[in-house]
């Protein structure tokens, strides 16, 4: 079975449209959270979401967005996009959003493979340092989880008392690129397959994976998309100039 696994696509419909034009043939779609907010096309890409994802976990800015909780804990600049995105997102999306269950999800079949926004423990941790991982990657009988929320792309696996952070090697910074990592029997993985629509680790091009069940290997892949396109539309939108420039930085 392959599994595309997307996160924190935060409204950015170029991108997300960039990464399904490039997924190939897949079984099942999962979306680990944060499908909008900061982003200029809330409505449209929930209505891809929508239509083409199995499994959908809420993310924290989906929270707010959908009028579930404050933006009382946003940074402005995080706030002004929630605040825009409630009032742009039809009756309808938001409240679609608002049922977006809490992480952790377990597939239909797949009691070892885990889905989360934040940390499996806590949906809104960040899971950044080693420090971070150790707990969640004690649960017994998960070997998978797949997280989002912190827009790295890459994770942690172990092994007994072996440790190790997982971050891809590109070959390339503007083409798509791809690093595989090949799953081994008796390791623990956490694995963020990045943010497609505001990727923050130094690399502006959408970042997503495909778990491929068969293979036993996880696909990290980065694609270019029109990010003039996107930071355009979040200008023309009134949103902060901020969210248009950070995209072009990754970060
Ligand atoms: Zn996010």
């Amino acid at each position: 079975m392959r599994a595309i696994v997307l996160s924190d696509i935060h409204g950015n419909l170029e991108a997300l449209n960039a990464v399904l034009a490039a997924v190939g043939e897949f079984d099942v779609l999962w979306n680990l959270g944060d499908i909008v907010g900061y982003g200029a096309s809330p409505n449209e890409v929930v209505a891809i979401v929508r239509e083409q994802a199995q499994m959908n976990v809420r993310g924290n800015h989906d929270r707010v967005c959908c009028g579930l909780a404050s933006a009382l804990g946003f940074n402005p600049v995080a706030r002004a996009a929630a605040e825009w995105t409630r009032q742009e997102m039809t009756a309808e999306n938001r409240e679609w959003l608002a049922t977006t269950p809490k992480g952790p999800l377990t597939p239909d079949g797949m009691p070892a493979v885990s889905l989360a926004h934040g940390s499996p423990l806590n949906e809104d941790q960040y899971i950044i340092t080693m420090r971070d991982a150790w707990a969640p990657l004690q649960q017994d009988g998960i070997a998978i989880t797949f997280i989002g929320h912190t827009h790295l792309q890459g994770g942690f696996e172990q092994k007994g008392l072996d440790w190790q952070e997982i971050r891809p090697r590109y070959s390339t910074r503007n083409n798509a690129d791809c690093w595989s990592l090949d799953l081994t029997e008796g390791t623990r993985y956490l694995i963020n397959p990045g943010s497609i629509g505001q990727p923050r680790d130094n690399d502006w091009r959408a970042a997503f994976a495909i778990y491929d069940t068969e293979a036993c290997t996880i696909d990290f892949h980065r694609v270019p998309y029109d990010l003039t396109a996107a930071q355009g539309r979040i200008l023309m939108a009134g949103l902060p100039e901020k969210l248009a420039a950070r995209l072009r930085e990754g970060r």
